[in-house]
C-alpha cells in the first residue's frame, strides 16, 4: 500500500507551537491531508508521553493508533522526538538536532529515563542537552537496537549536523565509530535531494523529508511516500537499505522557499548567492559582520560533484507547494484570507490534500477545483513557478503565475534586495 509519512512534528509542549498540536487534532489533520503515518512528536516530554500512553495503543508492528478511533483506521503514529545537543568537539561549539524513532513504549521510556538523569526534559518538548551526539546515539541504541536516530534538517546554519555555524563536515566527524548507525538524514525545507546528491559521502544515506510542523495546517509540507506495509520494522528496513522499490519518492518544498536557502542578513536587507558571499569573504556589505551562510552555499562548500548529478541509487523527489499557498498565489490574496481558507476547507472535505497535489489528472483537477486552481497545481507539479529565495530566517516567496524556473542548485546571483 502507498503510505504518505510525516515523521517530524512537534507537540504543544514544544516552544512556539500551536495549542492545537494534540494527538487527536494531529490525526484529524493528517486524514484531511492524506497522511497515513505521522510522528507523535516530543515523546521525551513527560506530559506528552503521558498522553501517548493514555490515548494510543500499539498495533503490534512498532506503530500506534488512537484508541478512540477519531480518525478511524486511516492514521497511524510512530513514536518520535527531536532533541538538541550543544557540546564542544574539536575545539568548536557544536549544535545538532536529531530525530529519534522508537518501536516501543518501553524503549521510549528507557530513553526518557536516561535523558532525565542527564538534563531537563520538562521545560521544552524539544529538550536541549549538553552531552555529545555520540553519547546521544549510545543512549538510543542501548534502549533498543531497533530504534533510529536521524540527523534533523541536516543543513540549516544554526542547529544541524552540516550547518555552516556550528555543524560538522561529515557524518563521521560528528558520530565517529557510531556512524554505522546513521542510515538516514532529513534534508530539511531549505535543501532538496538534488542538492544532497552532489555529495558522494551521502550515497549510502537515505534522504528523508518531513514537515517539522509546529501547527496542524503545516503537516505534510514535506513527506515521504512509501509502498509497503504499515509496519515500523519494514520502514526501518527501507531506510537502512535505501530501498528504491519501497521508497517511491519524497515530497519536497522548492528549497528556495526554505528560510535558510540563500545567504544574507535579514536586519540589513541583504540576500546573496554563494559566489557573492565568497567575493565578500562572508561579510555583510551593510554592517560588516559575518553573514548567515545558508544551505546552498554550504552544499557548494561540501560538494564534490557538479549540480545536476544523479547518483545511481537516488530516491526520486517531487517538488510541491502546500495547497493553501497555491490557492493564495492563484487568487492573489493571503494564505490566511477567508477566501483561501473557505476554498481550502471545501476542497479537503471532498478529497485529501495530497490527492490534489499528487494524484488527480488534469480533468479531475478542473472538475473539482476549477480551471485557474487546476492550472496552478499543474504549474507547481511541472516547476513552472518562480520563488524569491529565503535567507537568514526569512521564508522564500512563491509566485505560481510567473516565469518558468527550475530548482536552483547552482550559484545564483541575487544581490541586494
Ligand atoms: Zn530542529
Ligand atoms: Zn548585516
Amino acid at each position: 500500500m502507498r503510505i504518505i509519512a510525516d515523521l517530524h512534528i512537534h507537540s504543544r509542549y514544544s516552544r512556539a507551537t500551536s495549542r492545537e498540536m494534540t494527538l487527536e487534532s494531529l490525526a484529524l489533520w493528517a486524514k484531511l491531508k492524506g497522511i497515513g503515518l505521522i510522528g507523535t512528536g516530543d515523546f521525551t516530554h513527560p506530559a506528552h508521553f503521558a498522553s501517548i500512553e493514555e490515548k494510543l495503543e500499539p498495533t503490534g508492528n512498532g506503530l500506534f493508533v488512537l484508541k478512540n478511533g477519531i480518525a478511524g483506521d486511516d492514521v497511524r503514529f510512530m513514536l518520535s522526538a527531536e532533541v538538541s545537543n550543544i557540546f564542544s568537539l574539536g575545539g568548536k561549539t557544536r549544535k545538532v538536532h536529531s530525530l529519534i524513532f522508537s518501536p516501543t513504549i518501553e524503549a521510549a521510556r528507557k530513553i526518557n529515563a536516561a535523558f532525565s538523569s542527564l538534563g531537563n526534559i520538562n521545560s521544552d518538548g524539544r529538550p536541549i542537552f549538553g552531552f555529545s551526539a555520540q553519547d546521544l546515539i549510545k543512549i538510543v541504541m542501548d534502549a533498543s537496537p531497533e530504534a533510529m536516530l536521524v540527523p534533523a534538517h541536516a543543513w540549516t546554519p544554526w542547529f544541524s549536523i552540516f550547518g555552516s555555524k556550528s555543524g560538522f563536515d561529515s557524518i563521521e566527524e560528528c558520530f565517529g565509530e557510531y556512524s554505522k548507525y546513521i542510515h538516514a538524514i532529513e534534508t530539511g525545507l531549505s535543501s532538496n535531494p538534488e542538492m544532497n546528491w552532489r555529495i558522494s559521502a551521502l550515497d549510502r544515506i537515505t534522504l528523508i523529508s518531513n514537515s517539522d510542523a509546529h501547527s496542524p495546517s503545516k503537516l505534510g509540507r514535506e513527506a515521504n511516500v512509501f509502498d509497503c506495509n504499515m509496519d515500523y520494522y519494514e520502514i526501518r528496513d527501507i531506510l537502512i537499505n535505501k530501498d528504491k522499490k519501497r521508497f517511491l519518492y519524497t515530497v519536497e518544498f522548492y528549497p528556495e522557499e526554505g528560510k535558510y536557502h540563500s545567504d544574507g542578513h535579514r536586519a540589513c536587507g541583504v540576500r546573496l548567492g554563494p559566489e557573492e558571499t565568497k567575493a565578500l569573504s562572508g561579510n555583510c556589505p551593510v554592517c560588516g559582520k559575518g553573514l548567515t551562510v545558508g544551505v546552498l552555499s554550504r552544499v557548494e562548500e561540501l560538494s564534490d560533484r557538479p549540480s545536476g548529478y544523479i547518483p545511481e541509487n537516488a530516491i526520486p523527489a517531487r517538488h510541491m507547494v502546500p495547497l493553501e499557498e497555491i490557492l493564495a498565489s492563484a487568487m492573489g490574496v493571503g494564505v490566511a484570507s477567508v477566501k483561501v481558507q473557505r476554498e481550502y476547507r471545501r476542497l479537503v472535505s471532498a478529497a485529501p490534500e495530497f490527492s490534489y497535489l499528487l494524484d488527480m489528472d488534469s480533468d479531475e483537477l478542473t472538475e473539482s477545483c476549477g480551471e485557474l486552481i487546476a492550472s496552478a497545481i499543474q504549474r507547481v507539479r511541472s516547476g513552472e513557478i518562480s520563488v524569491s529565495p529565503g535567507y537568514d530566517g526569512e521564508f522564500g516567496r512563491i509566485c505560481v503565475f510567473d516565469k518558468k524556473i527550475v530548482p536552483q542548485t547552482h550559484p545564483v546571483q541575487i544581490g541586494l534586495l
